[in-house]
């Protein structure tokens, strides 16, 4: 019923296959690159379908908007590829699946979604928060991390009536149709997998960047400069939404914070890796994983700033162990403001 938005025509005049040209973890020339692309497109079977490790990043790469990751998805799910091991993707299906297990607060201030971390409400708070509605819970949750499971269909049957849900509870009793994604993740399902998919999304989905930027404009006055220079870890989810990551800079620039430059952020951005673990692939895991802490820790960076709580959950220990603090974006903003 929900098609994916996917023209094989532009793919076949295209010159640069910058989606597998640019992709870090899978290395091809321009002609195997073609070759490969093409045969996903006629519906065989594909290294690429094998060896991509699912970074969401090729969404970005693509000049044209042609969705070639999730193309990707939809052909390995066809095909019976499974990048997670069946087992772990079955239980991962049923722990996911909407149970009735929400919390959520009424506030006359903005709506934020929590998509499945009610435990990270305690982070909705302060200034910049101020009497704000929050949900969160399996009744909510995104879905969308089922790109790395090549479950598109798990997608499909649970992401509309998800929506539905959140617009009759939630956004149709109040006189703004926006709603604050704490989550990229969320904001990428609303502006990106939905409507590449032809699926409706009644109401206004706001990226917590965008968000926390305008009311840091607003309140300059209160704002005490941090004076530091972090490294940013760009979220997989990000890449859905690539237009909102210069609210990084943005954002830094009001709270006195300097990005750290470094090889593996923007464009260049690694993985987390805890999907390479899921995947199975441990060493390729812990090569990544270790790459892209080396080079947080060369910039000088004291802190370590996250979007991502899987990114956090992740990384945070090992960012300690460098000596650098990791920190979650609202956080920090909080802290900017004077708030505990
Ligand atoms: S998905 Fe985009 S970059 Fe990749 S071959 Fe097709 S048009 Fe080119
Ligand atoms: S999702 Fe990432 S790993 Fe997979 S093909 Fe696209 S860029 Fe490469």
């Amino acid at each position: 019923m929900f098609n994916l938005k996917f023209d094989p025509g532009l793919c076949e005049k295209c010159t640069t296959y910058d989606c597998i040209m640019d992709c870090q973890y899978i290395t091809m020339g321009l002609d195997e690159a073609r070759e490969e692309r093409m045969k996903i497109i006629r519906g065989e079977d594909s290294k690429i379908l094998h060896d991509c490790v699912t970074c969401y990043a090729c969404e970005e790469y693509c000049p044209y908007a042609n969705h070639p990751f999730y193309h990707i998805v939809e052909m390995q799910e066809k095909l019976g590829i499974n990048p997670v091991p069946k087992p772990i993707t079955k239980s991962q299906v049923v722990a996911m699946a909407p149970s009735g297990r929400i919390k959520h607060k009424a506030g006359t201030g903005p709506l934020v979604n929590l998509c499945y971390f009610p435990m990270l409400t305690g982070l909705i708070r302060g200034k910049l928060f101020k009497d704000a509605s929050f949900f969160a819970g399996s009744d909510y949750m995104c879905q969308v991390m089922f790109l790395h499971f090549a479950r598109d269909s798990v997608m499909k049957d649970r992401i509309p009536p998800m929506i539905e849900k959140i617009h009759e509870q939630y956004v149709s009793k109040r006189k703004s149709p926006e709603m604050v994604c704490f989550h990229d993740e969320c904001y990428g399902t609303y502006t990106s997998w939905a409507p590449a998919h032809g699926i409706p999304v009644p109401f206004t989905p706001v990226h917590l960047f965008d968000y926390l930027r305008g009311e840091l404009q607003d309140r300059k006055a209160d704002i005490n400069k941090l004076n530091i220079k972090a490294a940013y870890q760009r979220p997989c989810s990000n890449r859905l939404a690539p237009e909102t990551d210069k609210a990084v800079d943005e954002i830094f620039d009001l709270i006195g914070v300097e990005r750290a430059g470094r090889e593996y952020d923007r464009k260049n951005a690694l993985c987390c890796a805890a999907v390479l673990e899921a995947q199975q692939r441990f060493d390729q895991a812990e090569e990544v994983r270790a790459r892209n802490l080396d080079d947080m820790k060369a910039t000088g960076a004291s802190h370590v700033v996250f979007n991502c709580p899987m990114c956090f959950f992740t990384l945070s220990g090992r960012v300690s162990e460098l000596g650098m603090a990791p920190t979650l974006m609202s956080e920090l903003c909080i802290q900017a403001v004077g708030d505990k």
